[in-house]
């Protein structure tokens, strides 16, 4: 499950972030000041921190600028109605991954975290090589994250959140056999409860998209007894 840290010192909306985020199955974290948020993102680690410039204690800016000090990996999304280029410019400047100005839509706003999440997910070593934190290629396709899109022999296949982190999945552990129990543990998320049915459901809707012929798979083969092997080169 994605951990989000909510730094926001307005109740109102971030009760709103928080109870959107949870719906969205996001294992949410939340702070009203600067100071308590910085400490939570470097104890807790979390995937993605949504982050108000105007804070007590301790403002956006600083929080962002010791959060990079720290090395912190995560993708940080400024939220403000300080909406002026030199702000943005400033916090592009510190490290942040994506400003979003106030108000907002909720709509938008998970689009751009799930976009955030996904770029940071397809950086990953062992991915690297051939993708540039975006798109990744493989024999024929060409995935693009941020869109939640691949092309396949010129033909454009949307990807549902999940076939995008299972494909993810996939490209990081390419060439290896993986148990269906092993592939559920790091992709699902436990309290959907999922079977492991449910996978080759997935791989089903996969090879539709990325495969020739989705009946004779050139990258997800399967294994039998154990699960399946992602090769990017296809057999
Ligand atoms: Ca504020």
């Amino acid at each position: 499950m994605k951990r989000i840290l909510v730094v926001e010192d307005e109740p109102i909306l971030r009760m709103a972030l928080v109870d959107a985020l949870r719906a969205e199955g996001f294992d949410v974290l939340e702070a009203s000041d600067g100071k308590s948020g910085l400490h939570l993102a470097l104890r807790e680690d979390p995937d993605a921190v949504l982050l108000d410039l105007m804070l007590p204690v301790l403002d956006g800016f600083g929080v962002l600028r010791a959060l990079r000090e720290d090395r912190l990996a995560a993708p940080v999304l400024i939220l403000s109605a300080r909406g002026t280029e030199l702000d943005r410019i400033r916090g592009f400047e510190y490290g942040a991954d994506d400003y979003v100005v106030k108000p907002f839509s909720m709509a938008e706003l998970l689009l751009r975290l799930r976009a955030a999440l996904a770029r940071r997910a397809g950086a990953t070593p062992g991915v690297a090589a051939e993708t540039d934190g975006q798109r990744a290629r493989f024999g024929a396709v060409e995935v693009d994250f941020g869109a939640y899109s691949l092309v396949n022999e010129g033909v454009r296949h949307g990807l549902s959140r999940r076939e995008l982190e299972l494909l993810q999945y996939f490209l990081a552990h390419d060439g290896e056999a993986l148990e269906r129990e092993r592939i559920l543990e790091d992709v699902w998320d436990p309290a959907e409860d999922p079977t492991t049915r449910t996978i080759d459901q997935h791989v089903l809707k996969l090879r539709k998209k990325i495969e020739r012929n989705p009946a004779e798979p050139q990258h997800i083969a399967t294994v039998h007894g154990v699960g399946y092997r992602f090769s990017r080169v296809p057999r």
